[in-house]
């Protein structure tokens, strides 16, 4: 069994923290390749480092003085080190790290320095080997990951080495820069570590339990999931549910490699399981409901759309010649509404709608701001009937106004428009008529 163990920062915030990682990784012989984060924060109002790493760039960046700054970070792992009873000296990183901040190595590589010292501590403390992350992790050239060359150069390095730590949320680009993903990227090079060393699961240690049914900021204590499909949660993922980063499924889904979700506070439950499919069914209809509020519709109609080729291209197009992406487009006979993001949207509408009546010709065109999208979401409605039927007599309940319906070609989620003020309530009368009164 081989297991390819990422922890967050949260979990590496403090001495204390690593002792419980270090449990855990012994505790398991599989788990033989570590990526870590850099240290989060150790108690609500804390800093997290690579937050801190960031703003002594920005004054090094400006030629200020970062001295004071740089010895509050050196401080943070100094703390680590001395109450892990390390015999690691890190001066002469510091030093280095010093030298390029005044020789602008730039923000990426800064950053990246979280991780990279968190993983010397972290090698040193299991007595596992330390992989640059710069010499295994490649970006191309128009700083891209690139999934060939890391896989082979790898797996290659992987299979020289039983054990070895490999710092998260960076890489390098074709002439040797440090570049890093987005933030929350260590998921990401865990995701990367786990396919290239072709491990049998990607074990990802945060600090709750796996994914929830619903956003506990709505739901008091909502019920968690035990396994979710990639697709499941593509759909709930981009629709704000963060406890993973988005493309961190990508590397593993090529391999069926499950992600199992832990909680390194509470390593006895079993968390939430990602797999590629299931006959599992989940212990509800749902899986889980998730959504964003802040949407625009714009609503287009012109008679006889219906028959008129190249309509909806013509519509697209006036949205991309202003770089808005769109969320969702369902259509009637004369009618196509376009949601998409308002913040994005609202500087840009008087031009979208200009290139809307030159390029389409529509025969009018509305704007509604203020809408939530919410995403119902679960593998089990393709087999059941009345699913739609539920949540929309629940929503009437209510007293929410259904502004659109999309159900995805899959059958495998429902998308719901409604007014921000009602979303909350919407969630909350979905997660009732499913999970609590599961009639
Ligand atoms: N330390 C980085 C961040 O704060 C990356 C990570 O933790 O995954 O975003």
């Amino acid at each position: 069994m081989s297991k390819v163990v990422k922890f967050g920062g949260s979990s590496l915030a403090s001495a204390e923290q690593f002792q419980k990682v270090g449990d855990i990784i012994r505790s398991d012989a599989g788990r033989r390749y570590v990526v870590p984060s850099a240290p989060g924060k150790r108690f609500k109002g804390d800093s997290k480092v690579t937050d801190m790493l960031y703003a002594c760039y920005d004054l090094a960046d400006e030629g200020r003085d970062f001295g004071r700054e740089l010895g509050e970070i050196k401080a943070r792992y100094q703390e680590i080190i001395e109450g892990l009873k390390l015999e690691l000296d890190i001066s002469q990183e510091f030093r280095s790290i010093e030298e390029n901040f005044k020789a602008k190595a730039g923000s990426n590589y800064a950053a990246s320095r979280g991780e990279y010292l968190n993983g010397i501590i972290m090698a040193a403390y299991l007595g596992y080997e330390f992989i640059d992350a710069a010499e295994v992790i490649f970006f191309d050239e128009e700083g891209n990951f690139d999934s060939d060359k890391t896989d082979k150069v790898l797996s290659a390095r992987l299979a020289e080495c039983q054990r070895a730590v490999v710092p998260g949320f960076y890489g390098s680009l074709p002439d040797g820069t440090i570049k890093t993903f987005s933030r929350g990227g260590s998921d990401v090079t865990g995701s990367i570590v786990a396919k290239a060393a072709r491990a049998d699961v990607y074990e990802n240690w945060t600090d709750v339990s796996g994914f929830l049914i619903a956003d506990p900021r709505i739901i008091e204590n909502p019920i968690g999931i035990d396994v979710i499909t990639y697709r499941e949660l593509r759909e709930l993922s981009y629709m704000g549910a963060g406890v993973l980063h988005e493309d961190a499924i990508f590397p593993v889904r090529q391999e069926n490699i499950p992600i199992n979700i832990r909680n390194t506070n509470a390593p006895e439950d079993n968390g939430t399981w990602i797999v590629g499919s299931t006959c599992q069914k989940s212990k509800y209809i749902i899986t889980g409901i998730a959504g964003k509020k802040g949407f625009c519709s714009v609503n287009i109609e012109k008679d006889m759309m219906n028959s008129e080729v190249g309509f909806g291209r013509k519509v697209l197009q006036a949205f991309e010649e202003s770089g808005i992406s769109f969320e969702h487009i369902p259509s009637g006979i004369d009618t196509l509404t376009v949601f998409v993001h308002q913040d994005e949207f609202v500087h840009k509408e008087q031009k979208v709608a200009a290139s809307l009546y030159r390029l389409a010709r529509p025969d009018a065109v509305e704007i509604e701001a203020d809408l939530a999208l919410i995403a119902v979401v679960g593998r089990g409605m393709k087999s059941t009937r009345g699913t739609a039927g539920r949540i929309f007599s629940a929503l009437a309940h209510a007293n929410v106004n259904v502004k659109m319906i999309d159900q995805g070609s899959s059958e495998l989620n429902i998308i719901i428009g409604v007014a921000n003020d009602d979303f909350e309530t919407a969630i909350k009368a979905i997660y009732d008529i499913f999970v609590l009164t599961n009639l």
